[in-house]
């Protein structure tokens, strides 16, 4: 476990610096990138504990142990609980437990997972009624924010499966068929590239329901003449896919061509913008501008992008207000959209890192108007 070993230490540089004693994490992204098991939550308590100094420990139902490898349980100390047993009451005895490099005695400060059910954290904070609570992202956020290697290179091979499947998509047409029916094939085209479409239905919004930003897909037919935004993530050994297009189904109109043109420079100038040290509020003002010059700025509804790695939807948000700083190999969406009500709407979503020079696009599928059947 010497990729996680390496992660625990820059953890515990970071609780140590903000006075943190533990952090205790439940099955989530969080839970993958601290110790790659991929647990999901369920009304079973499943706990990950990370004292300030120390190795960390899992709580985990008895009957679960054996999902986890012998070098996984020789790195990290399983403790585990019977059917009848409080799951709880053992981890607030961890989280309890003097030595750590916290604080021997005295209040205790917890960061509990950012995404944890409240029947587990109420449960935890009742039985330890003294002590702090923050949120654990205070310490992983930072992290995960900056991509390693290999993480880069999932979110880029995650990338280009997506496109492919896109592509596949694109061939098989769309006139005369259901958004739903569409919806369906992108399942099977991402199963066909090995794209895990879990997690990812995939919106389809045909005409007027493009302009739903984050549309359900319907049963109405696609008809030509139809602009469809076409927006779906997917899953790569854990890492997330994130794209969107938008294509108009026979010639398309004047509006059409203005509004696409002015989401496509809106997109430029957001990845224009990307350095080090541009603050995200300046990313999402850059492509923001450029559609509110157009005079499309209040149908402009939601932020510029958004962070992506283990999570689809992660920090950093590009997005007014958000004054953090870009930092090499952060990742994260370009995403600009207009959408007319009752008439159509547009998208085009990109992948970006941030790099020395400024940044590089992971997505590399065409952002140039596209006609399709
Ligand atoms: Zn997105
Ligand atoms: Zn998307």
């Amino acid at each position: 476990m010497p990729y996680y070993a390496q992660r625990w230490q820059r953890a515990q540089d970071a609780m140590r610096r903000d006075g943190i004693d533990a952090v205790v994490l439940a099955p989530s992204a969080d839970l993958y990138y601290m110790s790659g098991y991929a647990a999901k939550p369920t009304e079973r308590f499943t706990g990950f504990v990370l004292p300030a100094a120390g190795g960390p420990s899992l709580v985990t139902p008895a009957f679960e142990l054996a999902r986890l490898s012998t070098e996984f349980q020789a790195a990290v100390r399983c403790r585990t609980w019977a059917e009848t047993d409080d799951p709880l009451r053992l981890t607030a005895e961890i989280l309890r437990a003097p030595g750590g490099g916290g604080r021997a005695s005295g209040r205790r400060h917890i960061a509990a997972a950012n995404q944890m059910w409240s029947e587990f954290l109420l449960g935890l904070q009742a039985l330890m009624p003294d002590a702090k609570w923050s949120p654990a992202g205070l310490v992983l956020t930072p992290l995960r924010m900056v991509k390693d290697d290999t993480e880069r290179r999932l979110l880029a091979e995650a990338q280009v499966l997506a496109e492919e499947a896109l592509r596949h998509l694109i061939e098989a047409g769309f006139a005369g068929k259901t958004e739903r029916a569409v919806a369906a094939a992108l399942v099977d085209a991402r199963r066909a590239v090995g794209l895990d479409p879990t997690g990812s239905a995939g919106i389809i919004g045909s005409g007027p329901n493009g302009a739903s930003p984050h549309h359900m897909n319907s049963d109405r037919v696609i008809a030509r003449g139809d602009a469809i935004v076409i927006d779906f993530g997917g899953g790569h050994h854990g890492y997330r896919a994130d794209i969107t297009r938008t294509f108009h189904v026979g010639p398309a109109t004047g509006e059409f061509t203005r509004v696409y043109e002015t989401v496509r420079a809106a997109n430029a100038a957001a990845f224009d913008a990307i350095r080090p040290g541009a603050t995200c509020q300046s990313i999402d003002a850059a492509g923001r501008t450029v559609i509110e010059r157009a005079g499309y700025g209040e149908y402009f509804t939601h932020r510029l992008g958004h962070g992506i790695g283990l999570d689809g939807h992660e920090p950093p948000y590009m997005i007014a207000g958000n004054t953090l700083p870009l930092a090499v190999d952060m990742t994260f969406t370009d995403e600009p959209g207009v959408y007319l009500p009752g008439n159509f709407g547009v998208r085009i979503e990109d992948v970006v890192t941030v790099t020395a020079a400024g940044a590089e696009r992971l997505t590399s599928f065409p952002r140039e108007i596209m006609i399709v059947d």
